[in-house]
């Protein structure tokens, strides 16, 4: 995954841009969703962009390493807070960051399912691989 930095500027394309302060209470609101007012070094153009990535707002990531490729954990081995009982039976989902190992439980969809490195099938699902198990 490709990481993406600051954008770069409508007007002249220039990656010289910085974070500019937010003027107002709307921009200020917006800075909490993600969205910062930039500034171009060159040609001095102001702009607002997403440099998290809209992506970042609607689905779950993984609370440590911020990554959106995601695996489902397994109820059966993994002890639920009262918080997190209270979120599933609310339609949380169950989440699980392969990586670090984080399970967490989120309202938010997941934008890509992780895949293992080298792994070839898509199909091979952990839901298959339970339904299997059982
Ligand atoms: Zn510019
Ligand atoms: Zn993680």
């Amino acid at each position: 995954m490709a990481k993406r930095g600051l954008s770069s500027c409508p007007e002249c394309g220039s990656t010289a841009v910085r974070t500019g302060k937010s003027h107002g209470l709307v921009e200020h609101l917006l800075t909490w969703f993600g969205q910062f007012p930039f500034r171009c070094n060159d040609c001095g153009a102001r702009f607002d962009d997403v440099p998290i990535g809209l992506s970042a707002i609607i689905y779950a990531k993984c609370p440590r390493c911020l990554r959106m490729d995601l695996t489902v954990w397994d109820p059966k081995y993994y002890r639920t807070s009262v918080w997190q009982d209270l979120q599933l039976a609310l339609g949380g989902h169950r989440w699980r960051c392969e990586p670090c190992r984080c399970n967490f439980v989120s309202w938010r969809a997941r934008r890509e399912r992780y895949r293992r490195p080298g792994a070839v099938q898509e199909n091979a699902t952990s839901e298959q691989a339970k339904a299997s198990e059982s």
